[in-house]
């Protein structure tokens, strides 16, 4: 089972970071206050059949934040936390992430409040296809383009991809991205957000003059994100010296054995029970002496509570939202430096902008060209937002968000807006 803790707004925190960045920019006060609500929020009943016959509902969400750049576009997730706030937070950073790295697309987010791992196959199969079917009209590639989030993946994409294309009757593998390469999944999509999240890391480490033989790296998380980022920072070089999952954390100075601790997640279905570090607390972990700490777990890991006891020189966001402001104005004042999420947890999303481009035109790439434009964007735009913050003398965050908001204003005041 996995625990559902949510006490202060998500989206409260979200508009907090957005406010400081919207205060260097000479911003209309409507577009503002537009800025500040989301386009479209959508809740429903998911009615659906329990392996024994009875029948059970749980509560479905997606919130299309801004479309101004273009349709909505942000992930899927299920988990006993989901709440329309939390979906809301969500959707308002995936539209800065999509501006922040150029995209042409909006911000989306939705979900499921349940817990997938005590659903069996069919059940989460079941629950897929009604929570699509609801969601028939106002989804589509023009419209609005799920992927996938926390507890939700390729085959989940798969059934979205299939009830949206029959109830409209045609094929539509662009509807979704992060589905199976065999129904117009993109090569290189499964490791985009942590190959992302490593890459900028490992830029700003040459930056920092931190070297990567032997870096020291801390991970929180080992789904999705947190494991192929362990993955490829050990391919640099680099040491993770621990990981961990809901089930708990594993340290292990000499360094984690990355490889064989993802085996080891894939066939135990999480690190329980792992044997290849010392088991400590997640919260320890946070607060390990490391060079790069990378949270990829949930939002409101690194907190008013433990920013202080934080040892990491350079953290670097796979998670969304793990940082609260408070946390991170204390990060600021002890000059721990942050690469924030709407930046570098930009990977997947970008492979799944590259993954609708080929849906589109029914041609694939090699996954060598995804990895090499992938790499372009991330580092382009990690140079900007670089630029940018030594230039004005202010964290990455901000000037992340300043860049991130002056393209989605732009696009607005050229459309203008329908008021
Ligand atoms: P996932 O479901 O694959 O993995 C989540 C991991 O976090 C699991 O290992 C889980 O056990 C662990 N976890 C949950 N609660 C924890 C806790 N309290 N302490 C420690 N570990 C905990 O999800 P993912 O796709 O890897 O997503 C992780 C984060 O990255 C989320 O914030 C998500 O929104 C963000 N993100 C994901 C993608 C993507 O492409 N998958 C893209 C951008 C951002």
């Amino acid at each position: 089972m996995i625990s559902a803790v949510r006490e202060v707004s998500v989206f409260g925190d979200a508009i907090a970071y957005f406010n400081e960045a919207a205060a260097l920019l000479d911003l209309d006060p409507g577009i503002r206050r537009l800025l500040t609500k989301p386009s479209r929020q959508i809740i429903f009943a998911i009615p659906f059949t329990r392996d024994n016959g009875e029948m059970e509902v749980f509560t479905g969400y997606r919130v299309q934040y801004n479309f101004a750049r273009g349709p909505a576009k942000g992930g899927i997730r299920f988990h006993p936390g989901v709440t329309l706030d939390e979906v809301t937070a969500l959707a308002f950073w995936m539209t800065w992430k999509c501006a922040v790295v150029d995209l042409p697309f909006g911000g989306g987010k939705g979900g499921v409040t349940c817990d997938p791992t005590t659903l069996s196959k069919g059940e989460l199969e079941r629950i897929t296809r009604r929570y699509a079917a609801e969601l028939v009209e106002v989804v589509g590639p023009d419209k609005d383009v799920p992927a996938p989030d926390v507890g939700t993946t390729a085959q989940i994409m798969a059934w979205f991809m299939d009830t949206y294309s029959m109830h409209v009757r045609e094929h539509v593998p662009g509807v979704v991205t992060g589905k199976p390469l065999e129904i117009g999944g993109s090569k290189g999509r499964v490791e985009a957000t942590g190959r992302g999240v490593s890459l900028v890391a490992l830029a700003q480490m040459h930056r920092m003059g931190i070297g990567t033989k032997g870096a020291k790296i801390v991970v929180q998380g080992f789904g999705n994100v947190g494991s192929i980022a362990a993955k490829l920072f050990v391919d640099a070089g680099c040491t993770v010296i621990a990981i961990s999952d809901v089930t708990g954390a594993y340290y292990n100075e000499r360094g984690i054995d990355v490889a064989g601790a993802i085996a080891y997640a894939q066939e135990h279905a999480s690190l329980d029970g792992y044997r290849g570090g010392e088991r400590i607390t997640n919260e320890a972990l946070l607060e390990l002496p490391c060079d790069v700490l990378v949270p990829a777990a949930l939002e409101k890991q690194l907190t008013i509570a433990n920013a202080a006891d934080v040892s990491a020189k350079l953290i670097v966001e796979g998670a969304n939202g793990p940082t609260t402001p408070e946390a991170d104005h204390i990060f600021a004042q002890r000059g721990i430096v942050v690469i924030p999420d709407i930046l570098a947890n930009a990977g997947g999303v970008t492979v799944s902008y590259f993954e609708w481009a080929q849906d589109r035109a029914g041609y694939f790439w090699k996954e060598s060209e995804v990895n090499e434009r992938l790499a372009d964007v991330m580092l382009e735009h990690y140079g900007a937002v670089v630029e940018l913050a030594q230039l004005r003398d202010i964290p990455l965050r901000t000037a992340a968000y300043m860049l991130a908001i002056d393209r989605v204003v732009t696009s607005m005041r050229l459309r203008g807006v329908y008021a």
